[in-house]
């Protein structure tokens, strides 16, 4: 049985859960909530980061 784990998001600062083996690190999530993307900057414990849009690069 998969392990949920509760995020919090810190943009619309809500919380939802997502099975363990979906926390990668350094891969996304989609905060079902307000569609804000995270990255997962670490594993245990769980650390996210907001993307800000106006931070990508386009090459
Ligand atoms: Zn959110």
């Amino acid at each position: 049985m998969e392990k949920q784990i509760i995020i919090f998001c810190p943009d619309c600062r809500g919380k939802f859960d997502v099975d363990k083996s979906d926390i990668v690190e350094d891969d996304m999530l989609e905060c079902p909530l307000c569609g804000a993307e995270l990255v997962v900057l670490q594993e245990d414990p769980i650390k996210l980061r907001l993307v800000d849009p106006e931070e990508d690069d386009f090459f």
